[in-house]
């Protein structure tokens, strides 16, 4: 069965699209630790993300990084965090979080955000890439 991030990647479920690739997708994390939470994911469905082939790793990294320096332009943050977890969804993906302060990090304190505010994050980190 496909996993919920391959049903995103083929419109089946509903994201903030930040960015796409042939290879890779960047969406808002729908539970954010902070404003402009976003998952980067490969488009092939592989679990665990150190089982990716090394050029798709990497390649995957070089997209996260594109990514983070838009996130960091349209958010207000002292730095762009990235973390791996992969618990709760079985599709490999970088969590890349704005972070002010270590809670940030800890993927407890979860920020609510309305549609409209994911649209405007969503759009103001689009404007940067
Ligand atoms: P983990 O697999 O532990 O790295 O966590 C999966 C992450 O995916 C969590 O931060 C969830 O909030 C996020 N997530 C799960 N479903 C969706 C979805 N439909 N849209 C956006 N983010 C999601």
């Amino acid at each position: 069965m496909a996993s919920i991030f391959t049903k995103i990647i083929n419109g089946e479920i509903p994201c903030y699209k930040i960015a796409e690739t042939d290879k890779f997708f960047a969406f808002l994390d729908i539970n954010p630790n902070a404003k402009g939470h976003t998952l980067c994911i490969p488009k092939q469905e592989v679990d665990k993300l150190f089982d990716l082939d090394d050029d798709i790793y990497l390649e995957l990294m070089a997209f996260s990084k594109s990514v983070a320096h838009a996130i960091k332009k349209a958010v207000p943050c002292k730095r762009i965090g990235m973390t791996v977890i992969g618990l709760e969804v079985p599709h490999a993906h970088v969590h890349l979080i704005p972070l002010n302060t270590m809670e940030d990090a800890r993927f407890l304190s979860k920020e609510k955000l309305t549609d409209e505010q994911f649209k405007e994050i969503a759009s103001a980190i689009k404007a940067h890439l």
